[in-house]
């Protein structure tokens, strides 16, 4: 008798997650927020515990042939702090767990943590413990992070309202341009050893892929206008794709415009130079780290004038699905990767 065998590529990353998730039965009522969000929410009496956990592998999530030990650590941190900014809430400790192979020697680590108390200096995080192994080979990290919200303040994916507004802060597509260019210069590296790679002139999209930073800032500038997004989440895996976790978990549409979406200039030049569509990087890139959220068409104000938020659209009951409306005014619809036209619209 053969065992029935399905391939996880049949089901993908958020299949996987969604299947897992259905087999969790929650048994306490302080978990206020299992899977599905930026973190998980725990009530703490008076405020809401924070708490997301994740993995970055070598060879999958970093590349060691150009990226220096230490901003792996500054990033790694950088990384969780993200998620908890991503439920409008503050930092406060984190556990770090490594699994190193004989490769890496004792000043390699001591670089790495040097990166990670960085990012904790920064953030005002505490390193409090972690776990330390052996691999069999590679690099392996895994950091859980714990922060905390007033919990008048959370806001979570689920929470956009119709005709909400939809802001990004920052700009898009600068750490996957980062990626391309560190990739080129690997390359060029490996045909030729003599080579030094030429990195002048493309500082700031390295050093969004190599050092990015997480949008605290911005959740403390909201805490002084007192204003709470209805929903948000970090753009970890692109625009579009983060997008569609807030219409999927908030049963809306969006409707967002590809003339409003923040491209830096150097991402923007970079882009066409690889022959790619730079709105492409911008709604696809992953690792941005920056804040994609909506609020109260009532709160524009708040952020209006704010140099760093940018207002690409609004959520729509009227679209199932995120869409957007080019340069052009033809309206595409977004995918997880990539877009394809309207054909009957
Ligand atoms: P993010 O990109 O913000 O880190 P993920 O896409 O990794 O979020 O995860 C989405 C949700 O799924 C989170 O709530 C996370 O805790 C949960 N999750 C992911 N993998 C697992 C797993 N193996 N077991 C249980 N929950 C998981
Ligand atoms: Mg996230």
């Amino acid at each position: 008798m053969s065992e029935k065998r399905t391939e996880i590529s049949q089901l993908g990353e958020f299949g996987l997650i969604d299947r897992i998730s259905k087999t969790v039965d929650i048994k306490n009522a302080s978990t206020i927020k299992g899977i599905g969000d930026d973190a998980a929410v725990i009530d703490m009496g008076e405020k809401y515990l924070l708490v997301s956990t994740d993995q970055l592998i070598e060879g999958i999530h970093f590349d060691l042939s150009y990226m220096p030990v230490k901003h792996l650590g500054y990033k790694s941190v950088i990384v969780s702090v993200s998620d908890i900014a991503a439920m409008n809430g503050i930092p406060r400790q984190v556990t770090v767990n490594i699994a190193i192979s004989n490769r890496f020697s004792v000043e390699a680590i001591d670089a790495f943590y040097e990166g990670v108390h960085a990012a904790c200096k920064n953030y005002k995080v505490d390193l409090v413990g972690g776990d330390t192994t052996a691999s069999p080979s590679g690099l392996f990290i895994s950091i859980t992070i714990l922060g905390v919200v007033d919990k008048k303040k959370i806001a979570y994916r689920s929470g956009a309202g119709d005709k909400d507004i939809i802001c990004v802060t920052g700009d898009l597509g600068g750490a996957y341009m980062g990626l391309q260019i560190l990739e080129r210069e690997k390359q060029v590296f490996l045909t030729n050893p003599e080579m030094q790679p030429k990195l002048e002139g493309f500082d700031y999209i390295v050093q969004r892929q190599l050092k990015p930073e997480a949008r605290t800032d911005i959740i403390y500038e909201l805490q002084d206008t007192g204003l709470v997004p209805t929903s948000m989440i970090d753009i970890s895996d692109g625009l579009a794709s983060d997008l569609m976790h807030i219409c999927k978990q908030s049963g809306l549409g969006a409707r967002i415009f590809e003339d409003k979406i923040p491209i830096d200039q150097l991402t923007y030049e970079t882009a066409i130079k690889f022959k790619i569509n730079p709105v492409t990087c911008a709604l696809n890139g992953g690792e941005e780290y920056e804040l994609l959220f909506t609020i109260k068409q009532k709160n524009l104000k708040k952020v209006e004038m704010h140099p760093d938020i940018h207002m690409i659209g609004y959520m729509d009951k009227k679209e199932k699905k995120p869409v957007m409306v080019t340069k052009q005014d033809q309206i595409i619809r977004l995918k997880a990767q990539g877009w394809d036209h309207f054909t009957n619209k």
